[in-house]
């Protein structure tokens, strides 16, 4: 199997530095299940590509697994040597170990800077397919392009086998890279490891505890990377992922509602942003971040809103809507009405263009400060609808929740929460920016001092007739 990484950063040798590998030599050692060789089939400045191939000997292989007694021939005759799986992140660990450890005494400056990346997998066996090497990948910010291998080239109308060529592309630390092959490899390819022993879950927190925690698919990553039930269950506690509330009693969701309870606000916030949307005319409504759909069910009972988008980068919270929604046992002409798509709201994508009304509701939050403008740009220049409506958290009133200790904030998975003032600088060059205009309201009871427990803001764009 094989793993091929370029820099075409300037000084792109510079690789060299940050992996402890001359570009010069060829480096091989024996990682136990067979031998790993780093080389460098191109190295000058302006593109320099190392290579890690991992030689797997599959009698080797075959005396560490217990379970080979009644498999015939299939211990020795498998996949493993060449489609990238958990030994490829053993390699990982065992070749580029230092430099996942962030550490680089000669050039110590390369290590926390993002250099352009491409990573090649020649082979991959992703259980979940293209589908699912992007779920990974792409909110980490790569450009993933998969190309399904055929069955035998020989024989094309065999059609395609279940292994896929993946190429990522990204501007990212090497450091960083690394740790995401290093957990999501094992995760793509979903056998069982090489390894299962409890210090995974070290591993798990060393090597993903910066990005995990925010990934949207945090839990399914940490239950299929450990396996293991009695693994999963203390990993997500001390990841504080959001879990499955079906399935593990999680603290997410259920900590914000328990701070703000007292108040009732999320009812009273879906209730304003109803009549708010109501009072744009309705028409064919994007609710952008829907989550579990809670908003989306009260919209689907206006009869002025004639059509209901939810998107939402989940594909677990969309599961979660579709249930509570009820969708599979409505009519026909109702079922019409709603549709659920998984999207990222930092990307364009057509399917939100056209609509009346774009609701973002408690969800900017969520967004890392500097996607922020791209995430404007993509809501108001791209998808451009007449009405936006968005809602977030008045930081200014948190004194008032008294489970909320100092500077803490409302949902551990929130990235910021703006005073009033914040918010409506934001809101005003937005407006500036793409020919909106901005109005505020309250959502929830005021407060004299602090304001609102939630700020809300309708944006119309400039020019346009609402069709009420
Ligand atoms: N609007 C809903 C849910 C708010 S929670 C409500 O008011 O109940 C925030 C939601 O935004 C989550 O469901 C989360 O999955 C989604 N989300 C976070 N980042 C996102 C992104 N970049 N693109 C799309 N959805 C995102």
């Amino acid at each position: 199997m094989l793993l091929s990484i370029t820099s075409t950063s300037p000084d792109a040798t510079d690789l060299g530095y940050l992996l402890h590998k001359h570009p010069d030599r060829v480096r091989s050692v024996d990682i136990g299940f067979g031998t790993a060789h780093v080389f460098y089939p191109q190295a000058d400045a302006d593109s320099c590509t190392v290579i890690l191939l991992v030689e797997v000997d599959p009698i080797r292989l075959s005396r560490r697994r217990k379970d080979v007694s009644d498999h015939g021939l299939e211990p020795y005759v498998n996949d493993r040597p060449y489609a990238a799986s958990s030994m490829l992140s053993v390699a990982i660990g065992r070749l580029y170990g230092s430099a996942m450890s962030g550490s680089c005494e000669t050039r110590p400056e390369l290590v926390e800077a993002p250099i352009d990346l491409e990573v090649s997998l020649p082979v991959v066996a992703a259980h979940g397919g293209e589908e699912l090497v992007a779920k990974l990948f792409t909110p980490l910010g790569y450009e993933v392009t998969c190309e399904a291998l055929a069955l035998d080239e020989q024989f094309p109308a065999w059609g395609a086998s279940a292994y896929l060529s993946v190429m990522l592309k990204a501007r990212l630390p090497v450091q960083r890279m690394l740790e995401h092959l290093y957990v999501l490899l094992p995760v793509l390819d979903n056998r069982k490891h090489y390894w299962v022993a409890e210090d995974e879950i070290d591993k798990l927190f060393r090597r993903g505890g910066e990005w995990l925690p925010v990934h949207p698919e945090a839990e399914f990553i940490t239950r299929r990377y450990l396996r293991f039930r009695e693994l999963t269950r203390p990993a997500l506690a001390q990841l504080s992922v959001e879990q499955d509330s079906d399935d593990i009693d999680g603290k997410g969701d259920d900590l914000e509602a328990l701070v703000e309870r007292p108040l009732s606000l999320n009812e009273q916030r879906l209730a304003t942003v109803t009549a708010a949307v109501v009072e744009a005319g309705g028409g064919r409504v994007v609710d952008l971040g829907c989550g579990e759909g809670s908003l989306i069910s009260r919209l689907m009972a206006e009869p002025s809103v004639t059509e209901v988008l939810g998107v939402d980068v989940s594909i677990s919270v969309l599961d979660r809507a579709e249930k509570r929604l009820k969708l599979d046992e409505l009519s026909e002409r109702r079922r019409e009405k709603v549709r659920l798509v998984q999207g990222a709201l930092t990307y364009i994508d057509g399917r939100t263009a056209g609509f009346d009304v774009a609701t973002v509701i408690e969800v900017i939050e969520h967004l890392d400060l500097e996607r922020l403008d791209v995430f404007a740009r993509v809501l108001f220049s791209h998808s451009a609808p007449t009405t936006v409506i968005v809602t977030t958290p008045n930081v200014e009133y948190n004194v008032h929740f008294e489970r909320l200790g100092d500077n803490e904030m409302r949902h551990r998975d929130h990235r910021f929460e703006w005073s009033r003032a914040e918010f409506q600088q934001w809101a005003h060059t937005a407006c500036e920016h793409y020919g909106y205009s901005a109005e505020f309201r309250d959502v929830g009871e005021a407060d004299a001092a602090t304001g609102p427990p939630t700020q809300m803001a309708i944006f119309r764009r400039a020019g346009a007739v609402t069709n009420d």
